[in-house]
């Protein structure tokens, strides 16, 4: 019972995004699974409601794929199986909830949108200065200044951010008007069902008659020819509509290896704009953005302190602020710069481990059971070759070192040795979940 709706839950996870996930499917469970129904009960009556006026289909969906079997999802409410009566917290829960929940609020989430993620609580600084003043241009004349713009730059920049801040500026100002919001994956995995259904009709139909298409992190579908063949004749068909495209990418159009050159070529005809890395001050300005959102009082010295931890990634800047806001909050300590060291301690402990090839043959060898001198020897055997192959991978995303040297470390194998085993558990982790969740608790391990 639980495996399916694990099952169904994994499906889910590949076609909606994280914020959509964690608010509205990580709090059902599954109560009960017949012939053709599961009986999945959510925390109230008001989750029923939106859930089958937004994602009923996609549950549709990801029944079928998670069980091969068309079962249909009925929803019940907590409440309902405590007692008969709706309670009268429930009912409050629920209006809260729906107050909460604004008209553009409502429009956002419908779109994948973090309504959170707005150009208002967007932090402008050197680094991001062009890329933003290029999306306001966007978002004023759709698809008559910059199309595509292209938003490229490393891991926690604020991409996603500065993409979701247009379509929402564009929503607020015109409720109208279309806007898709999706990752690259998003895009795939729709393409994929659309055959698989034969539904490409409908798929082609909610693609390509928009007035805004977002498409996130486009870098994933490098390597995947079918995908790029149907995202080309979609990018053709809008941008001959005149319709405004915004992608975002980690790297350069012509750096993303396995794509199409035509595709590269098309990404460049609007704008390519830079997301790079803040300075000191920025990053004081993001802390004290969000504190004041979440209406904390944050001291100066604190803000530097974080700021002064992290190098580059913003997303762990924010990870850090919560966390020392969280132990203030809970254990009702003041906020100071001593707290923040001690909430940090750990983290910044675990970072300045330096991890190294011997730590991660160590764990991979004990987790699949063979001794470490089989995982660096020539041994073909599938009982040796995944483990290398998966320690390389690990090798390479939790080190620093080049392919070469991870040869090396893995008993003098060939940097070409090494960057097939990379693609090749990459590949094999998209259709394999077990082994991505093997991978991800090797991950956990080695970094102790
Ligand atoms: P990326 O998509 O580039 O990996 P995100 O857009 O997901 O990065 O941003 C990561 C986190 O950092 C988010 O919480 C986002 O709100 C925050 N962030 C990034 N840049 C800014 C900024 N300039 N101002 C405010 N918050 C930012
Ligand atoms: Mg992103």
């Amino acid at each position: 019972m639980n495996t399916i709706w694990a099952r169904c839950k994994e499906v889910l996870r590949t076609k909606v995004n994280e914020h959509t996930m964690t608010t509205w499917f990580e709090p059902i469970i599954c109560e009960d699974v017949s012939e053709d129904r599961v009986v999945l009960s959510v925390p109230n009556n008001f989750f029923i409601h939106w859930i089958k006026d937004n994602y009923i289909k996609l549950f549709r969906e990801s029944l079928i794929e998670a069980t091969g079997k068309a079962l249909e999802p009925d929803f019940r409410s907590r409440d309902d199986f405590a007692c008969d009566d709706t309670s009268p917290i429930a009912e409050k829960q629920c209006e809260e909830m729906l107050e909460s929940l604004s008209m553009t609020d409502e429009f956002a989430l419908k779109r994948n949108l973090n309504p959170r993620y707005t150009f208002e609580s967007f932090v402008v600084g050197a680094c991001n200065q062009f890329a933003h003043a290029a999306a306001l241009s966007v978002t004023e004349n759709l698809g008559k200044s910059y199309n595509p713009l292209f938003l490229y730059g490393g891991v926690g920049l604020g991409k996603t951010h500065l993409m979701s801040a247009v379509g929402y500026a564009v929503l607020s100002k015109q409720k109208t008007k279309k806007v898709s919001f999706s990752t690259s994956e998003e895009f795939t995995n729709e393409m994929i069902n659309a055959i698989r259904y034969d539904r490409m009709v409908e798929f082609r139909n909610k693609y390509r008659n928009v007035d805004l298409l977002l498409i996130d992190d486009i870098q994933f579908i490098a390597g995947k020819e079918r995908t790029q063949e149907e995202f080309f004749h979609t990018f053709n068909a809008i941008y001959e509509a005149r319709k405004q495209i915004v992608i975002t990418s980690d790297r350069f159009p012509n750096d993303i290896s396995e794509m199409e050159h035509r595709l590269k070529s098309r990404f460049g005809w609007g704008l390519v704009a830079d997301m790079g890395v803040p300075d000191l001050e920025t990053k004081v300005a993001i802390l004290k953005r969000k504190a004041f959102e979440d209406a904390v009082e944050l001291p100066d010295d604190v803000a530097y302190f974080l700021a002064e931890q992290v190098e580059s990634n913003i997303r762990e800047l924010v990870g850090y602020f919560i966390r020392v806001i969280a132990m203030s909050t809970l254990q009702g300590i003041p906020l100071t710069r001593d707290l923040a060291q001690l909430a940090l301690k750990e983290i910044l402990h675990r970072h300045s481990k330096n991890i190294t090839v011997e730590d991660i043959i160590s764990v991979v060898s004990k987790a699949f059971n063979i001794k470490t001198s089989d995982i660096k020897s020539k041994k073909k055997h599938k009982l040796y070759s995944l483990p290398r192959q998966v320690g390389m991978y690990l090798g390479r995303e939790l080190t620093e070192l080049s392919y070469p040297d991870i040869g090396a470390a893995f008993g003098g194998k060939d940097h070409s040795t090494v960057i097939y085993a990379c693609r090749k558990i990459e590949k094999k982790m998209e259709q394999d979940h077990s082994l991505k969740n093997l991978v991800e608790g090797l991950r956990k391990d080695i970094r102790g």
